[in-house]
């Protein structure tokens, strides 16, 4: 059985004053029984938000990292440092990161690698953008994306990643994919999975959907057979929509 994993992308909000609140709030306020919950913040607040969630069942992420332990590599980070922090889960290849930085397959399946080698759970993003999807391409480059992000692991490491299927174009835009829809590129990710690493390991793989969930509309898409929990953009941002969105994952 699939716990699912409700996991708070903060992106580039709050600062550690901030981060800390929150963390005490969510802290004091107890997690929802029948589900994980994980907090994903910048790093400058990764410590703080650590310390604070500390003895509590809240998971801390990061939302990516460099592959490599050390180097000259300015203004990244390692998964050796997200460890020390006290990371569980790191956040890569988020479509943010795709868009805006030139992240390739290439370059996430290096880095899912070195978090399963340093015992960090990668949350993998894959999905589409609307022009792919209006081309009838969306579970092509899902599968592309999906393919080359877990390249080359082991059956029994890929059973440790969870992968979220992130529409892009329902991320930070209020528009939310149907459930049925959610679940069918859920189980088409399930179905490859198989394919790749057999049907014990795709049984195991915890698969997220993002992309504008809220607390209305989250019971609809998490209630689906193949969706094991969110990943939550802006309504992670307030402990009482993560919250809600937590106990409607709850299963
Ligand atoms: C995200 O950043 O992964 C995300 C899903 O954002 P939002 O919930 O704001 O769409």
């Amino acid at each position: 059985m699939r716990v699912p994993l409700v996991a708070g992308n903060w992106k580039m909000y709050k600062t550690v004053a901030e981060a800390v609140d929150y963390a005490r709030r969510l802290k004091s306020s107890g997690s929802p029984a029948g589900v994980e919950l994980a907090v994903c913040p910048p790093f400058t607040a990764l410590l703080a938000v650590g310390r604070e969630l500390a003895g509590s069942q809240v998971g801390l992420g990061a939302q990516d990292m460099h592959w490599a332990e050390e180097g000259a590599y300015t203004g990244e980070v390692s998964p050796l440092m997200l460890k020390e922090l006290g990371c569980r889960y790191v956040i890569l290849g988020h479509s943010e990161r795709r868009q805006h930085f030139g992240e390739s397959d290439e370059a996430v399946n290096a880095k899912v690698k070195a978090a399963l080698r340093h015992g960090l759970v990668p949350i993998v993003c894959v999905g589409e953008t609307l022009a792919e999807r209006e081309a009838g391409r969306a579970r092509e480059v899902v599968a592309g994306q999906l393919r080359g992000s877990l390249a080359g692991l082991a059956a029994q490491e890929a059973g440790n990643v969870v992968v979220a299927y992130e529409p892009v174009w329902a991320i930070g835009t209020g528009r939310t994919a149907l459930p049925e829809d959610a679940q069918e590129m859920s189980a088409f990710i399930r179905a490859l999975l198989a394919e790749m690493f057999g049907r014990e390991v795709a049984g195991k793989v915890r698969i997220q959907y993002g992309g504008s969930v809220k607390p209305e509309n989250a019971a609809g898409i998490l209630r689906q057979p193949d969706i094991d929990g969110a990943l939550v953009g802006g309504a992670s941002l307030q402990v009482e929509s993560f919250l809600a969105i937590a106990r409607a994952a709850a299963k």
